[in-house]
């Protein structure tokens, strides 16, 4: 069975507001508002921006929704979890303040911005789950305390998982800290002693101490390696290598497996509106300003996570006459939406609706 899936086409430089009725008007379409209960407490998941970053959701284009969610509750809330790695979003304090920075304000959006998973990134809670990969999810808190969830995700490409959207905001945005170990920890890139120019910065930025300097390169200590992937992204000599076949697949079947138990928790109560606007090579955690990589397409929305990813990139892959995901990570981002069709999360079959008023 096709799983619906509703396009407003858009420009990330057209009028804020603009883009805020077309955001409106896709989450309208879904129906979760009409689900909605007074006094349900509302997550709005998103990625708030690295520190530099510009391509994130920008605050402005969330104020329809945010109009239409406090008609039925005025329990919502943006939200995030702290990231495994050291930047600005590693605790609550930072993250919040980065989140102002980037606009997230109490002017702006009228809703407060609560870190899911507490000052420090300890606040999660358990969900037993079936999975071949997993037998159990570590969730940030904050999220598993909610009714009703709306997951607003920026699309990208990813370093690890080939594709970074809804299945990932889901899985690895809503996992804590823990979680996100979980999900990483079959992840221990390699460095190739010849490419590498003994610079240092990769040891900068690894937040386990995991990279030992040698005379004229650096070494991975897989014992403190947490999996995180700084390390392949700062290298800007190509010297940190992956075996992308086996690790990033394994990666993505456990994030499939982390977003159905999320999914799940919400019972019917969930959505999800990508934001195919300033597509780049690599997420919203990177701390720079990156290029676009496709054409911007607009806003796709579906009660179906498999469904939404499947007709983001395939829109990508439309709008510029080829697989610009991979031409950044030769990675077969494919993973994830096979396994989370084959666990239930939902559908590559989709039906496009393409919605012309707002
Ligand atoms: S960033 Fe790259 S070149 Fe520099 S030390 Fe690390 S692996 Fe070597
Ligand atoms: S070695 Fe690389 S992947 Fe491992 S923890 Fe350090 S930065 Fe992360």
């Amino acid at each position: 069975m096709k799983s619906k899936v509703y396009l407003i086409k858009a420009k990330r430089h057209e009028n804020a507001d603009l883009i805020s009725r077309k955001a409106r008007a896709v989450y309208l379409a879904l129906g979760l508002n009409e689900k909605i209960q007074p006094e349900d407490f509302v997550a709005l998941k998103i990625h708030f921006g690295e520190k530099n970053n510009t391509g994130y959701i920008k605050p402005r284009w969330l104020t329809g929704i945010i109009d239409e969610v406090l008609k039925k509750s005025h329990r919502a809330f943006l939200s995030d979890s702290n990231t495994l790695y050291v930047g600005n979003r590693s605790n609550s304090v930072d993250h919040i303040r980065l989140a102002w920075e980037h606009g997230f304000t109490p002017e702006v959006v009228r809703i407060p911005v609560i870190i899911a998973d507490g000052l420090v990134g300890r606040e999660k809670s358990e969900v037993r789950v079936q999975g071949q990969r997993i037998k159990s999810s570590r969730i940030a808190s904050a999220f598993l305390h909610s009714d009703a969830m709306l997951c607003l995700t920026h699309v990208t490409g990813h370093v690890q998982t080939g594709v970074g959207a809804a299945i990932k905001n889901l899985g690895m945005g809503c996992a804590s800290r823990a979680g996100k170990l979980d999900q990483h920890s079959v992840v221990h890139p390699r460095v190739n002693a010849k490419q590498c120019r003994n610079c240092g910065v990769c040891l900068r930025y690894c937040p386990a101490e995991a990279i030992i300097q040698a005379e004229s390169y650096v070494m991975i200590d897989d014992e403190k390696c947490i999996g995180c992937g700084e390390c392949l992204v700062v290298c800007k000599y190509g010297a940190v290598k992956m075996k992308w076949d086996e690790d990033s697949r394994r990666l993505q079947e456990k994030m499939a497996e982390y977003a159905l138990s999320v999914k799940n928790h919400f019972q019917g109560k969930i959505c999800f509106l990508n934001f195919i606007l300033q597509v780049t090579k690599d997420c919203d955690c990177m701390a720079k300003n990156q290029p676009a990589i496709a054409e911007d397409v607009g806003i796709v929305g579906s009660l179906d996570p498999v469904a939404v990813d499947r007709a983001s990139i395939d829109l990508v892959i439309k709008s510029c006459g080829q697989d610009a995901f991979k031409q950044g990570y030769n990675i077969d981002w494919s993973v994830q939406l096979a396994y989370g069709e084959k666990i239930g999360l939902g559908s590559q079959k989709y039906e496009l609706v393409e919605l012309k008023e707002f």
